[in-house]
């Protein structure tokens, strides 16, 4: 098994923290010329069973004033061809602008979207209860993992549920 992962989310969520965890120094390097301006490729996991290439996707994070048409159609068609989007929030935090807009633009895509809630070492496990039902308002995700980047809690859990997509 192997696929494409785009990683997004609003700066500060922890991102590279999450790639770190999982990547580590298990990173593969790819040539520069696999990177073009529209997915960045930020790490591959190879375990037994499957393959894993996490892409950055460039121009979503940023507020919609802010960018032009065409890196909005880049953006989309990136979503449009990865077979699954890491939807990454700061569970701390309630929902941002940011995270509104970037929930807009999902709901454009058939592609199936994780939302993964991270941080969850910095709240109340009643709390997380609260925050999923929020988020389950706004749309129809493919699944909801909560974990912390930091802490390593919940990761493994999240990428057997990855592997089923890909
Ligand atoms: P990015 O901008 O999305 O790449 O976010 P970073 O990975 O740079 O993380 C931003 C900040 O959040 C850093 O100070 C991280 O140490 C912190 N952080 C990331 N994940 C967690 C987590 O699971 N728990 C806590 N408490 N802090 C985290
Ligand atoms: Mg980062």
């Amino acid at each position: 098994k192997s696929g494409f992962i785009s990683i997004i989310g609003r700066p500060n969520v922890g991102k590279s923290t999450f790639m770190n965890k999982v990547i580590g120094h298990k990173v593969a390097i790819m040539s520069d010329k696999a990177q073009t301006t529209r997915n960045k490729v930020q790490g591959v996991l190879t375990t037994d069973d499957a393959q894993m290439i996490f892409i950055d996707t460039p121009g979503i994070h940023k507020p919609k004033h802010a960018l032009g048409d065409y890196m909005m159609k880049i953006a989309k068609n990136t979503l449009k061809e990865v077979d699954l989007i890491m939807f990454m929030v700061n569970v701390d935090e309630s929902i941002g602008k940011g995270d509104e807009y970037i929930i807009e633009l999902l709901k454009q895509t058939k592609t199936p979207v994780f939302l993964v809630l991270n941080k969850i070492d910095l709240i109340h496990p009643d709390q997380l209860l609260v925050e999923i039902e929020k988020y389950q308002k706004t749309m129809e995700f493919a699944e909801i993992v909560p974990i912390s980047a930091l802490e390593g809690l919940n990761i493994e859990t999240l990428l057997t549920q990855f592997k089923r997509y890909l």
